[in-house]
């Protein structure tokens, strides 16, 4: 099979086609308040186009440089779905949530998902982007394993990358946690810790990425990174 953007349905999407045959994300609202429901869908048939690459190890994927992948991680209630939410508002990166990813996927296989199966879905669906021109945010609790993973996978297509793992103060994370309204029911407190403390367990290397955005609206942040990821080469 070519490398591209097929749909189970329709065939074969052309890099041409695509921006005429795709619509990024489902017209129905976003899930919990700042996921985008991305697929991207096929408009004639609406399923979900899926991005194939050849068989045999990863090789470059062919697009413009101004495509880069944000890989922005962090514990639950440091801010992942919000900031990635207005970085696709604001400069168009394809928002890939993965809380919605997960839900998305769990619907589709009717079974449990494992976390690596949801990395792979988003690594997927950001190279994809990339190989259409458009930059990505990959918005996950993506651990120090995980991240190295994401990394040696987007630098094996050639792609331009930056990941940054939002860790804010701990009572900054249990006071937004406790008032967040986007799911349910706050997230328990077990989690918030435990990711953390998976974060800080990671190298130096991941040291590195922490972002403090305790001081920072949202907006800021948002602009911040997209000038991160602008300015890499
Ligand atoms: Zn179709």
């Amino acid at each position: 099979m070519a490398i591209g953007w097929c749909c189970p349905c329709c065939g074969e999407v052309t890099t041409e086609a695509a921006t005429g045959a795709l619509e990024l994300y489902r017209a129905d609202g976003v899930f919990n308040k700042h996921s985008k429901r991305f697929g991207p869908w096929c408009r004639a048939c609406g399923r979900r186009a899926l991005f194939h690459e050849g068989e045999g190890p990863p090789a470059p994927v062919p697009h413009p440089p101004s495509a880069r992948v944000l890989l922005l991680s962090g514990t639950c209630a440091s801010g992942k779905s919000t900031v990635s939410y207005l970085l696709s508002e604001r400069y168009g990166l394809a928002q890939i949530d993965g809380d919605w990813i997960l839900d998305l996927r769990r619907r589709e296989l009717g079974r449990k998902v494992s976390l690596e199966e949801t990395h792979e879905s988003m690594l997927a669906m950001a190279v994809g982007m990339v190989a259409l021109g458009r930059s990505a945010v990959i918005a996950h609790v993506i651990l120090p394993q995980a991240l190295a993973w994401y990394r040696a996978h987007l630098a094996a297509r050639r792609i331009v990358h930056r990941a940054v793992v939002l860790m804010p103060p701990m009572d900054t994370l249990l006071e937004r946690n406790r008032t967040r309204d986007c799911w349910p029911q706050p997230t328990p407190e077990y989690w918030v810790h435990k990711f953390v403390d998976d974060l800080r367990a990671g190298p130096e290397s991941v040291h590195a990425l922490f972002y403090d955005n305790s001081r920072e609206t949202a907006d800021e942040t948002a602009q911040r990174l997209w000038e991160l990821l602008r300015r890499l080469s």
